[in-house]
């Protein structure tokens, strides 16, 4: 069987792996016979949950991704591989769209459903799980099961942010909302401290359909973390205007990677980007260019050097947030790690088992991988766990087993529930690995 290196986005990490192609609308799952599989989407996931040290990497491939669209119930089948970029293309001329998408579009309805992603107002959306009907899931010792929250509901609740442990998601059935336009208008704020930030967006997510923060950390210190807020509002009226989205996945990474982001230039990106965003502050803005802004960004992962970045993503207890937020900025001004980004969201759902879900503050943090960026988050790990936090497991690679087990308080049940589906847990990936504290 033929081997190719896999590599997270953020260059953590790196296998070389026996892999196959895996066709949905021929797919020959007799084929499977293996010990060990890791499934891939789209293959942006940040820390590469799509392979691990000694899986077979299941490449996933759909000639038709759509199996059906029923446009008066709102709904849609799909294969897993289709990308939330064709959807969009497909279903806005239709004035349908789906809730909680994340920023990236060319990721998969697979890759959205197996982390249970988020978009950008959870306090109204939710996560991804909201859009999801009903699943189609293969496993090589099961077959196909369908499962819904009214039957299979076990199977249900632990494929949706289950890293691809139960077995292959083959088709999906979603529920799409109702998009009257597709212009925003949109008003940008400014703030001066994280923790006021956190209680503009928490007021604001009620009177705006979609929230974009961004905090220049490059020059934040104990007394202020200066940033901005764009709030994003639907334009009365029914309208789509013309648009341009382009469905191509790219390379995660460019063939050479140099180290920009990770150095001091970093202070003056920053500047422009803040003085560009705050010139006007009241825009005309197509959705896709509001619900998307990383759609054209994949390249900034190779804008480190081969050295790379950790993001840090992090649910903040509300209560807790101000100490924690004080305790971060300590560490921050005295280890002084290379920040490229820093943005803000505020959760209001309830996180079960694995899911990177519940009520809080959600802070993202990206740190130049070098040491000092290192000795931060040690002292940031500590101030999670002091402070109740949950991490997102498919942001940051570095987090320990340790450290899993502290912050999700349904990891055990999550184990034990894989165990019951499957013994061998066949499935396994870098995320699913640290999981069951197995090393490939
Ligand atoms: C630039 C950028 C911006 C991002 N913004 C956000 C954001 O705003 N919010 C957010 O929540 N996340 C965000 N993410 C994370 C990203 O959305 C998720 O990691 C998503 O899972 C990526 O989808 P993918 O298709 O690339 O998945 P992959 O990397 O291919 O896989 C991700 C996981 O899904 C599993 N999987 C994929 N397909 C299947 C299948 N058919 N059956 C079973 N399991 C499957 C894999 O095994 C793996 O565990 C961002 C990532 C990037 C790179």
């Amino acid at each position: 069987m033929a081997k190719k290196k896999f590599t997270s986005a953020d260059l953590f990490s790196s296998e070389y792996c026996q892999y196959i192609r895996y066709d949905f609308t021929n797919s020959s799952v007799e084929g499977l016979s293996n010990i060990n599989y890791s499934i891939k989407g789209s293959g942006t996931s940040i820390v590469g949950s799509f392979f691990s040290k000694g899986s077979t990497v299941i490449e996933t491939h759909s000639k038709d991704e759509v199996i059906s669209l029923d446009i008066d119930n709102k709904e849609i089948v799909v294969r897993p591989t289709i990308t939330l970029s064709s959807l969009y293309e497909l279903l806005i001329p239709q004035h349908l769209f789906l809730g909680s998408v994340p920023s990236y579009p060319g990721a998969s309805i697979g890759g959205c459903i197996a982390a249970n992603v988020h978009g950008q107002n959870h306090v109204k959306e939710g996560c991804f799980t909201n859009n999801v009907k009903s699943l189609v899931v293969y496993h090589p010792d099961k077959g196909f099961i369908e499962c819904s929250p009214n039957k299979n509901k076990n199977l249900f609740d632990l494929t949706i942010g289950g890293y691809g442990a139960t077995g292959i998601i083959h088709e999906v059935r979603l529920n799409l909302i109702d998009i009257k336009t597709n212009i925003l208008n949109v008003k940008t704020i400014t703030f001066s401290t994280l923790f006021e930030a956190f209680q503009l967006m928490e007021k604001e997510s009620y009177h705006y359909d979609y929230l974009h923060s961004w905090c220049d950390m490059s020059i934040a210190n104990r007394t202020k973390q200066p940033g901005l807020i764009s709030l994003g509002r639907y334009e009365s009226g029914i309208k789509v205007e013309k648009y341009k989205i382009n469905n191509q996945i790219s390379k995660v990474h460019m063939p050479i990677l140099i180290n920009v982001f990770g150095t001091r230039l970093m202070i003056t990106v920053n500047k422009l980007y803040y003085f560009l965003n705050t010139i006007r502050r009241h825009k005309k803005i197509l959705l896709h260019d509001f619900i998307f802004p990383s759609r054209s960004n994949l390249f900034y992962f190779s804008m480190f050097g081969k050295k790379g970045i950790i993001e840090h993503q992090v649910l903040i207890p509300k209560k807790k947030a101000r100490n924690y937020l004080e305790d971060l900025m300590v560490i921050i001004e005295s280890a002084s790690p290379s920040v490229s980004l820093c943005h803000l969201k505020v959760f209001s759902g309830d996180g079960s088992l694995l899911r990177f879900d519940g009520s809080g503050y959600c802070l993202a943090l990206h740190f130049y991988n070098d040491s000092s960026g290192i000795n931060a988050l040690k002292e940031i790990d500590k101030i999670d766990l002091h402070y109740g936090c949950k991490a997102n497991l498919i942001k940051d690679s570095r987090l320990s087993v340790g450290s899993i087990d502290k912050q999700y308080s349904e990891i055990g049940l999550f184990r034990s529930k894989i165990h019951n589906h499957d013994p061998l847990v066949k499935f396994r990936n870098n995320i699913i690995n640290k999981v069951f504290n197995k090393n490939g």
